[in-house]
């Protein structure tokens, strides 16, 4: 395949190919499949040579920064946790943000847990979080001293089985944490989700992938 045939984006099931959609359709392009219905992980578009490829949340970044996909549409979460676990930065050129997926990373406790006297006696907190680096550099900024315990999942049930103190994790309404008693005590960053763009892909592939990034770019302050 020559380097300027063709283009791949990588996307994750769920929230962010939902709301991807309209910013791909404001760019003339229309996914074929619906991947809620089709058990395929390459899904055509109605553009010859731009494909779909979904793929965890967490592996776009790798799937884009080593070429399996030119571009992909990633969290802030995931990518600011990549880039800490690899040292600062991840060489993934991120052009825009598609201000889409957009939620809160945040601190939460069991409602009877005192956080706020906790962090002022300087006890040890123990923090369960599929963050672990975000995590890590959020309580030394503060100064308080965790065990970080890391979990793939589910981190609500962490502080109710006596697991954790507090959890790290995404919240957006909050329903998810009031279903569970949990109630949310530090706000850590804003997250929305960005285009990410292989460094190589840009060079050689700019005339296809230039006029694709101003569509979105449009899409998004419309
Ligand atoms: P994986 O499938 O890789 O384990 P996951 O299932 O935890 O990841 P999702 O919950 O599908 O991931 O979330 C994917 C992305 O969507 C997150 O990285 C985040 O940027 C965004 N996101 C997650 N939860 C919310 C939320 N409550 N509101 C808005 N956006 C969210
Ligand atoms: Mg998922």
């Amino acid at each position: 395949m020559s380097a300027n045939q063709g283009l791949t984006l990588a996307l994750s099931k769920g929230r962010i190919f939902e709301e991807t959609l309209p910013l791909l359709r404001a760019a003339g392009i229309e996914v074929l499949e619906d991947p809620e219905t089709s058990r395929k992980l390459i899904l055509p578009t109605n553009r010859e040579g731009v494909r779909v490829v979904l793929v965890r949340a967490s592996d776009v970044p790798t799937y884009v920064q080593y070429g399996g996909a030119d571009l992909g549409v990633a969290g802030r979460d995931v990518l600011h946790e990549q880039a800490l676990a690899q040292g600062g930065s991840h060489g993934l050129y991120q052009p825009l943000d598609l201000n889409i997926a957009r939620c809160r990373m945040s601190v939460a406790t069991r409602a009877d847990f005192d956080y706020v006297a906790a962090v002022k006696q300087g006890s040890r907190i123990r923090v369960a979080t599929k963050y672990t680096e975000i995590a890590r550099q959020h309580f030394a900024d503060k100064g308080v001293h965790v065990d970080l315990i890391k979990l793939y999942g589910s981190m609500e049930l962490a502080p109710l089985t006596g697991l954790a103190d507090a959890i790290v994790d995404l919240v957006s309404t909050g329903g998810t944490l009031r279903a569970n008693k949990l109630v949310e005590v530090e706000q850590i960053m804003d997250i929305s989700s960005r285009l990410v763009v292989n460094q190589a892909a840009l060079k050689l592939k700019r005339d296809t992938l230039r006029p694709l990034i101003d569509a979105f770019a449009g899409a998004v302050s419309a």
